[in-house]
């Protein structure tokens, strides 16, 4: 495994009474009925802005008493948020011969999609950095980067994470071998952009070392916790890094 780039982001973890801070949240899947999380409230106040609004007592659209909230999420990523929120971790550490080292890159790409909609930059972080490093030994499936393309806007730091490891770890050679179908318009007229106006017309990949040492911070938001941004009442800044290719 390559060296890999570190994030000079804010590393803010909460104090430990948030821990213990508060009643058990419960969060409940979408598609299981028989399944929860549990998460203290003042430890997913500090993650997410959208939890630390929700249950705000002092907020007209607050619901300070909820102590069960159903998401939009399905199960598995709530599990990977779980996992998250104690360990850091977006994943258990392989044990075993046949254990995986990294989650799928679709099931990333919905836990990054969960950090988005729920404010919790940090996760987001987390999961685009499990894809840049999977990304020094595998591809994305085109199914996947159609799904991501489906569901991000051009500013979002996601969809500049894919257009990056298709434009630069990718080559002429493999990419015409992707399926035409599954590939997303928009991400092939970037791709088209890039190397006939940026590169004035020769694609240049780089290795994959060199993949994995780029400066994963300009796919990263820095803004903090989102609870905790939230409640200093602070607007979200983040960081402007050039990509060191
Ligand atoms: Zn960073």
């Amino acid at each position: 495994m390559p060296e890999l780039s570190r994030c000079i982001g804010p590393l803010i973890d909460p104090p430990i009474e948030s821990y213990t801070n508060g009643d058990q949240i419960i969060l409940e899947p979408s598609d299981d009925a028989n399944e929860t999380i549990q998460i203290p409230r003042g430890l997913l106040t500090w993650h997410s802005s959208f939890f630390a609004a929700k249950l705000d007592s002092t907020a007209d659209f607050g619901d300070c008493g909820a102590n069960r909230i159903q998401t939009k999420e399905k199960l598995e990523v709530l599990k990977v948020f779980f996992s998250w929120v104690y360990t850091r971790r977006l994943k258990d550490p392989v044990r075993k011969p046949g254990d995986k080292e990294y989650l799928e890159f679709r099931l990333l790409s919905e836990v990054w999609f969960f950090g988005d909609f729920y404010g919790i930059p940090s996760l987001k972080n987390a999961a685009i950095d499990m894809m840049h490093e999977q990304n020094t030994i595998s591809f994305m499936r085109p199914s996947d980067l159609r799904y991501i393309y489906e569901n991000t806007l051009p500013v979002s730091e996601l969809r500049k994470f894919v257009f990056d490891s298709l434009s630069l770890v990718q080559n002429p050679k493999t990419f015409f071998k992707l399926p035409q179908e599954d590939m997303p318009t928009a991400l092939v007229w970037d791709i088209l952009k890039q190397i006939l106006i940026k590169m004035n017309g020769k694609w240049k990949p780089v290795s994959r070392s060199a993949w994995a040492k780029l400066n994963r911070c300009v796919w990263h938001d820095h803004a903090g916790p989102g609870g905790m941004v939230r409640e200093e009442g602070r607007a979200p800044k983040r960081l402007k890094l050039s990509n060191a290719a």
